[in-house]
């Protein structure tokens, strides 16, 4: 039998604002998967002529589709430096183990008119029955939602859950992990999600708005903790942590995705993108102290709910971890 492995090595894009997903295969009978290169002058990483980029291997994951692995890559030059694209570096240096991290990711499915699945015959009914509903009519992709779920179990990322969202063909998944892996995973589960719904002829949208008037927009609240937080937890711990990140709120808002202003209003559960709060249970706050956390004698975590659905996860641990370290 042949000793030789199918690996799909993926990989950030030079784009602007938010990079874009690439990957391609390689097929090698090396025990661990080994640097690679590829053409930066296709994906905004390079000019043209002498244009290759580097692909380090980062993260391997089981192949639970096509290929053997799944192989997250940073980029570097070809001078073996990092590549402005690659924010993956800067989080590898400041986010250690201890911290965790939970991505809410939500999104849309679309057909391939680019509208939301569900609005072929046009605006549907208002919000209100779609929210983890169930009902033809009430949902539309729980199919491709419930074989994301397996897939990512299967490659090993931790989702925690799933639920139809607010709007008809909106979807949300859960996704924990620790330190910068946290980020990797997130990336690879989107990923996921889009070559799976590829499959079904099913596009995905991560836009923090796809579509304006009285519809819920795309966030990735992103809960988070660390040792100190989870352990020897107090109230005024858990309030100088969110004076701390509402000191440097609009940076955060910078690292937080691009269009985020269309989501945050101050309506559908946000608050303003121009004003920073937190509260016990706020919904309507920038930053939520959950119930968890209280009922715990306020050992748990926080969930900042300024990131859109469309951040890149490195810039938002990176973040919150360098204004709190
Ligand atoms: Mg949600």
């Amino acid at each position: 039998m042949s000793d030789m492995k199918i690996l799909e090595y993926i990989w950030l894009d030079g784009y602007q604002p938010e990079p874009s997903l690439r990957s391609k295969i390689k097929v090698t009978n090396e025990k661990t998967p080994p640097d690679w290169a590829f053409d930066g002058s296709s994906t905004q990483q390079a000019e043209g002529g002498c244009s290759d980029c580097l692909l380090l291997p980062v993260q391997t994951y089981d192949g639970p589709l096509f290929a053997d692995n799944l192989v997250m890559c940073q980029v570097q030059t070809d001078e073996h430096e990092t590549h402005p694209s690659n924010t993956r570096a800067a989080a590898a240096k400041v986010v250690s183990d201890e911290w965790w991290f939970g991505f809410e990711q939500e999104y849309f499915f679309t057909n391939d008119k680019g509208e939301p699945l569900g609005w072929e015959e046009g605006t549907p009914r208002p919000q209100g029955d779609y929210y983890c509903g169930v009902g033809s009519g009430n949902v539309a992709g729980r199919d491709i939602s419930e074989e994301h779920l397996e897939t990512c179990l299967a490659a090993g990322i931790e989702l925690t859950g799933t639920n139809a969202e607010v709007a008809l063909g909106q979807w949300e998944y859960q996704c924990f992990g620790k330190g910068v892996k946290a980020a990797d995973d997130l990336w690879v589960s989107r990923y996921l999600l889009y070559k799976i719904a590829e499959d079904f002829g099913v596009g995905v949208n991560i836009h923090p708005k796809p579509k304006t008037g009285d519809w819920n927009g795309s966030g990735m609240h992103a809960n988070f903790s660390n040792e100190e937080m989870r352990t020897k937890g107090s109230e005024q711990l858990h309030n100088s942590i969110c004076e701390k990140l509402g000191k440097v709120h609009k940076e955060g808002i910078e690292s937080y995705g691009s269009d985020n202003d269309m989501r945050l209003t101050g309506l559908h559960e946000t608050q303003s993108i121009d004003q920073f709060t937190y509260g016990v249970f706020d919904r309507g706050a920038s930053i939520r102290i959950p119930i968890y956390t209280v009922e715990h004698n306020w050992n748990g975590y926080l969930e900042d709910r300024r990131p859109a659905s469309n951040a890149d996860p490195y810039r938002i641990i990176s973040h919150i971890v360098s204004t709190l370290n």
